[in-house]
């Protein structure tokens, strides 16, 4: 019998043959990207790739996600629906609001959500955060993988408009889609500078940490509302 061991709310360990990463699956008996399915007595977890999702290295990592079965997240940058899928696991009461603007990768989310009631896929720039005001409620948690070089202002804009107070924004920055000449640690330096003089008051980083070696050159940043 695999040994199940609870990180957080709604993330675990399961050990069958290794260490896996695995949260429990919404939609039992259906892989949303190949990952393997673990049945354990009554639940089926689902194996979180860690080198396929920047939230899956930050758990990893030890960034304190603070997610609850009920939360609400906005997720910037969503593509087909890797990592929304394991959000969708932990927020099985709750709501995801994924935002891409790539309409192939859209196609595969809108499948993705037909299935998982809780995802709600939207068709648009992250950047212009008018654009879908009126289809997301005030959110828990901002989890942004754009890899763009203006992040930080996508990330204050949408923090700006849903997040709510006590809420918290997790962000991965990936020094290439910045400059790819720069030195990665200085662009990492300059791009938490930015967020924090993103806006007034702006943000207050909490965490900040390389997401070696499940991606290189990407740094994991944790932040709140100051
Ligand atoms: N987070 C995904 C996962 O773990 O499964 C991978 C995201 S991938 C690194 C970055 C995605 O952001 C791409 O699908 C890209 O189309 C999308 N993207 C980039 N800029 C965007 C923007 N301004 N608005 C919406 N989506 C954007």
């Amino acid at each position: 019998m695999p040994e199940v061991k609870k990180l957080s709310d709604g993330i675990f360990e399961v050990i069958k043959d290794k260490k896996h990463l695995a949260t429990k699956n919404l939609d039992p008996g259906k892989a949303v990207y190949g990952e393997k399915l673990i049945p354990v007595q009554e639940t089926e977890y689902r194996t979180w790739d860690p080198r396929r999702s920047k939230l899956g290295a930050m758990v990893l990592k030890k960034f304190n996600i603070s997610l609850k079965e009920n939360s609400k997240v906005l997720y910037l940058g969503a593509a087909s629906g890797t990592t929304v899928s394991h959000v969708s696991d932990i927020v099985s009461e709750g709501a995801v609001y994924a935002v891409e603007f790539a309409p192939r990768s859209m196609r595969d989310l809108i499948r993705l959500a037909s299935r998982r009631k809780n995802i709600h896929p939207i068709l648009a720039d992250a950047g212009k955060p008018d654009s879908y005001s009126h289809l997301v409620e005030p959110v828990d948690l901002i989890f942004q993988d754009v890899a763009q070089p203006n992040q930080a202002e996508i990330a204050a804009r949408n923090a700006i408009r849903f997040l709510k107070r006590d809420g918290y924004l997790l962000l991965s920055i990936k020094a290439r889609s910045i400059d790819t000449a720069a030195n990665p640690k200085e662009v990492f330096k300059a791009e938490v500078k930015k967020l924090e003089q993103a806006f007034e008051p702006g943000f207050e980083i909490l965490n900040a940490k390389d997401l070696k070696p499940y991606h290189e050159d990407h740094l994991g940043v944790l932040a709140k509302l100051r």
